[in-house]
């Protein structure tokens, strides 16, 4: 499970977050909509601790993250602490962000060797199963740079899920593909939802939001405007913003 709680979070005078209340449940697929600038990108990375909040916090497994309980106070954690909270939530960012010199099994590979959760042996066993989890299993021997986007992207997230993190965040995971190779991802994410992973999900993909997600969040101005399950939000919004919304995304 997921919780956000009174998220504040200011850029010098420009409030970006203005206390969002968010829970996710274990194993649920959350899609969250907005207009860019909304705060979307912030509140999930918010949830890693890559944002740090300036007021409100986030726990993920019942675990704060960022902070520890010390004699009745919270007290930040070290970075040591805050890399190892991050390691089990993986991350899939909008372009991809794969180690360019390393072979596409060597990213599959790598965090799990990093951090002595496996040997090298048994991480690239795993990662040669999670590419064929993704469709790649043919290419564990390519560059990320002779790969297409929608395939980088795949192997994006057979990285992701090499450290089996109970959280999967995606942030337009889409966006940055060319729309014949949008399908192949969402495809990919689609066969994560229900395995048990909770899964956060920023897309403006409202057919995927449609039949993917237990629950779609509008976000606003740093604020929730309406949230609930997809027939809800995106048939028969409650909002004038949300209906104006989806009729510039539809
Ligand atoms: P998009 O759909 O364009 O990705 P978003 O909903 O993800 O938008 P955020 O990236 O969360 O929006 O940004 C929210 C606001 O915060 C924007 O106005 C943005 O310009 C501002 N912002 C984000 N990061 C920073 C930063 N590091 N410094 C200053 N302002 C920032
Ligand atoms: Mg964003």
């Amino acid at each position: 499970e997921v919780t956000v709680h009174n998220a504040h979070k200011w850029y010098g005078s420009h409030r970006v977050l203005n206390g969002i209340d968010l829970t996710v449940p274990a194993g649920q697929v959350t899609v969250i909509l907005g207009p860019s600038g909304s705060g979307k990108s912030t509140l999930l990375r918010a949830v890693n601790h890559l944002e740090k909040l300036d007021v409100g916090h986030v726990s993920v497994g019942g675990e704060p993250i960022g902070v520890r309980h010390h004699r009745g106070r919270l007290k930040e954690l070290g970075e040591r602490a805050i890399l190892a909270q991050r390691s089990r939530i993986g991350f899939v960012f909008q372009n991809f962000n794969l180690f360019p010199h390393l072979t596409v099994l060597e990213n599959v590979a790598a965090a799990p060797v990093a951090t002595r959760r496996a040997t090298k042996a048994q991480a690239r066993e795993s990662a040669l199963r999670l590419l064929g989890r993704v469709g790649l299993a043919g290419k564990a021997d390519a560059y990320p740079r002779q790969l297409s986007g929608g395939q980088q992207q795949r192997v994006a997230i057979a990285r992701a899920l090499a450290l089996e993190p109970g959280v999967i965040l995606f942030d337009e995971p889409t966006s940055a593909l060319d729309p014949e190779l949008v399908g192949e991802v969402l495809a990919v994410i689609k066969d994560l939802a229900g395995g048990g992973t909770t899964l956060i999900v920023v897309t403006h993909e409202i057919a995927f939001a449609r039949e993917v997600a237990d629950t779609v969040v509008f976000l606003d101005g740093g604020r929730i405007l309406e949230q609930g399950p997809p027939e809800q939000v995106l048939s028969r919004p409650r909002e004038a913003r949300t209906r104006e919304f989806l009729s510039r995304v539809l």
